[in-house]
This record gives C-alpha cells, structure tokens and sequence, in this order.
C-alpha cells in the first residue's frame, strides 16, 4: 500500500518506518512543519503528538484518506464521525502491542474474581499525557473507579501492571514495551485490516484481533 507516516522522525515513527518498507508498503514520511499532502495515498498513520494529531487526521480525511492513529492524548469521536460521513475508516489503538492487548484482556477477565484493581502506568520522560491512554482505556474496561497512577522516567519505554487485590493475596499483570519495534506488528496488522473495517472510528487492537469479537468502543 502507499501510505504517509506522520511523525516518521519521532521515536515510535523512525521504528516503523522500516517495518512498513520492508512489509512491502511505499512510505511517504511527513514531519512537523511540513504540509500534510496525502491525495491518492491508500491510508497515513499518525504518531505525532496531541497538538498536531487532531489536524493532521482532519487534513488527511479531507483528502479522502483512512487513517490509523496511535497519537495519544486528543478526542476522536468528531473526526471519527466526520470519516463515517465522508465513508471513511478511522482507527485507533490506545496500545499498538499484543501483549498490551492481552494484559487488559486478562485483567478484566481477573477483575470478575478479584475486584479491587489499581493501575500503574510508567512511560518514559518526553510522554507528554498522562495517564497514558492505554490506563485510561484498561480502566474504562475494568468498570469502576479505578486508580491509575502515573510515572515518567527516563529510561523507561511503555510499561503497565495492573494490581488486583483479594483476601490476603494480590494479583499483578504487567506487561512491558522494551523497544518501539513493538509497536509495529499491530500497525500492519491495522493497514490490512483497514479495507475491511466499518467507516468511522474503530478503537483498539482488539477489534482486529481473531481471539475475540469487539467489544471496544467504536
Ligand atoms: P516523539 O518521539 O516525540 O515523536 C513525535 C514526532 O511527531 C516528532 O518526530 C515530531 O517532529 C513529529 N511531529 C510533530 N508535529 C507534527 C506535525 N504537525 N506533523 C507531522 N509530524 C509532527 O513521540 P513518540 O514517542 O514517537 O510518540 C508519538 C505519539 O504516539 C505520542 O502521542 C505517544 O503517546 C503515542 N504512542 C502511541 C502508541 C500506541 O501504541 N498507540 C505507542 C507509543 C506512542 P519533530 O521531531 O520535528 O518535532
């Protein structure tokens, strides 16, 4: 496919560019400052940062292109309603990696046996929101009030545990991100599913995975 990779020079983008290349996509890299020229692409995908997400995918679906967003930190429902009218698909996955996936899956399916959780999110020092959409969005699944705590470290990547708390013993599901690279398999994973998604928003790896239907919010 022929797709523009927004924030191509940034952390998450400069580990994806070369995964998409060598999946056989043409890349068309699109930095900050530069204009947002994506006419005739088959889909862009954003990593940028939640100032410039929110426009970028605009001027992406203004020219008539499905997007892929991994940016973090801006609302989606009016862009996504925007690309249902215009008969376009948009996606976005709180966390692009399975283990990520896995690790809300499992906790959910733990917090039906113990249901005292807290969340524990720790991302290295340039995150700029907080907490990470990937808390926010285990959360929303766990139901509830759960507390999510944050830390911004530098050194970290993208880490999580999820801590579930029972008579005298505590279950803890963590899950870490050692490297961008991680990241990747899901994007492409989004790019080939993206022909056979509904038009407007879809949210999550989940909705695209085989192990069960969606349940996430579209
Ligand atoms: P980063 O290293 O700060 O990279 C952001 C990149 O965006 C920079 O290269 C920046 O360019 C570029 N940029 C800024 N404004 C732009 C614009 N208007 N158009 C095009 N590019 C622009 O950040 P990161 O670690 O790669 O993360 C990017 C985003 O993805 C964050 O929101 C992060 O939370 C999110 N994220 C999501 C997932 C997921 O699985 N969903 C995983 C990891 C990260 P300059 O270098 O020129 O400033």
């Amino acid at each position: 496919m022929k797709v523009a990779l927004l924030g191509h020079r940034g952390k998450v983008g400069s580990a994806l560019e070369p995964a998409l290349v060598a999946a056989g996509h043409e890349v068309r890299g699109i930095g900050a400052g530069e204009p947002v020229d994506v006419a005739g692409l088959d889909a862009a995908i954003d990593f940028t940062t939640p100032e410039a997400g929110e426009g970028n995918v605009r001027a992406c679906l203004e020219q008539d292109v499905p997007c892929i967003v991994g940016t973090s930190g801006f609302p989606l429902e009016a862009l996504g309603e925007e690309a249902r009218e215009r008969g376009l698909v948009l996606f976005h996955a709180p966390n692009f990696a399975i283990g990520a996936v896995l690790m809300m899956r499992l906790a959910v399916e733990a917090a039906s046996y113990l249901p005292h959780a807290e969340i524990v999110e720790l991302h290295n020092a340039a995150k700029r929101d907080a907490p990470s959409g990937t808390a926010k969005a285990t959360a929303a699944r766990l139901g509830g009030d759960v507390p999510i705590h944050s830390i911004r470290l530098p050194g970290l990547v993208a880490h999580q545990e999820v801590l579930l708390g029972g008579t005298g013993e505590t279950l803890t599901i963590r899950h870490d991100t050692y490297s961008r690279d991680a990241f990747a398999p899901g994007v492409l994973l989004a790019l080939e599913r993206l022909p056979t998604l509904p038009p407007g928003l879809t949210v999550g790896l989940e909705a695209l995975l085989d192990f069960a239907p969606s349940d996430e919010g579209n």
